[in-house]
């Protein structure tokens, strides 16, 4: 890990703003790029607020929050993260972008640096064909919220080597979370159990029960911090309807089908928190 000291976070949405703020709090020179201006600045904004909450909590001093904000830069282009370690994609839960987005990054990295996918259900096997470097490759799956959540899912694909596994299992260390080995099949471990269990949640408002039963049913029924509800509003509606689609595709079967409303939501562009609407109002 001694050599990992620059990495580079793409996409400042919910959760590359959030790996960027962990591996900066870590001690991590980080840059920040994100194909929208206006993400961009939403996302700096956040990990700003977020440290303030912390410090406000005192859980961590002025001090660390105003060095971790030093050690983020923004980025304005790709070649500007020539000069990293280790690159964590966290754009838009898509295939074809995603892929487009690695075989760039590919020819403009070092050939020692390594690439890794936030990606929630895309195959890390077939993200990592798109790069000449497969062994140099890894899913890192993060939780929502990042700088809260412990967990970090790692997920080899078929040619991921030893050595970048390792690399991973000690970034997650650094960062203060724990790591778990996932399966490269959709939805890794946590998304293959959680997403059917949102996507029933939405088939019981779509047959009439209202959004709040759900979750206060769920939360005292089932201990869980939050309902599947709130938490599908939270992960993204879009992303949530891309990952079903994903594993119903992949796993070939009709129990990971999107319920339809999840469908209609997303189609009138209520993708959750971040859009103001979605099962509730922000
Ligand atoms: P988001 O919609 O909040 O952010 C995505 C960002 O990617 C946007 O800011 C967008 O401008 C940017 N983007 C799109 N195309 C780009 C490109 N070609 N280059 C640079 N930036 C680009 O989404 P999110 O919730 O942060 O999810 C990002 C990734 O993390 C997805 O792969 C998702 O599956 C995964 N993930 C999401 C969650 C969750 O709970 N939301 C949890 C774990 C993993």
């Amino acid at each position: 890990m001694s050599e990992l000291k620059e990495v580079g976070i793409i996409g400042a949405g919910q959760m590359g703003a959030g790996i960027a703020q962990v591996c900066a709090l870590s001690g991590f020179e980080t840059i920040l790029w994100d194909a929208s201006s206006e993400a961009m600045k939403r996302g700096r904004e956040g990990i700003k607020k977020s440290l303030a909450k912390f410090v406000e909590k005192e859980k961590l001093t002025q001090n660390d929050a105003d060095d971790t904000l030093k050690r983020l830069k923004n980025g304005d282009s790709l070649s500007q993260f020539s000069e990293c370690n280790l690159v964590i994609e966290a754009i838009i839960e898509n295939f074809s972008i995603k892929e487009k987005l690695f075989s760039e990054l590919d020819d403009i990295l070092s050939p020692s640096a390594i690439l890794a996918s936030n990606t929630s259900s895309i195959s890390i096997t077939k993200l990592a064909a798109s790069t000449s470097r497969p062994e140099k490759f890894i899913g890192i799956h993060f939780m929502n919220p990042v700088p809260i959540m412990k967990l970090v899912e790692l997920i080899r694909g078929l040619q991921t080597s030893d050595e970048t596994y390792q690399c991973a299992v000690e970034l997650v260390e650094k960062l203060s979370k724990i790591s778990v080995l996932g399966i490269d099949r959709p939805g890794f471990v946590v998304n293959r159990i959680l997403c059917p269990m949102i996507n029933e949640a939405i088939f019981l408002v779509a047959e009439g029960v209202a959004p709040e039963n759900i979750d206060q049913a769920m939360k005292l029924g089932t201990n869980h911090p939050m309902g599947p509800l709130q938490l599908a509003d939270f992960v993204g509606l879009d992303t949530l309807l891309y990952i079903l689609r994903i594993m119903q595709d992949e796993l070939g079967e009709d129990k990971y089908r999107p319920c339809p409303l999840l469908t209609k939501y997303v189609e009138a562009g209520w993708y959750g928190k971040k859009s103001g609407r979605g099962f509730y109002d922000y």
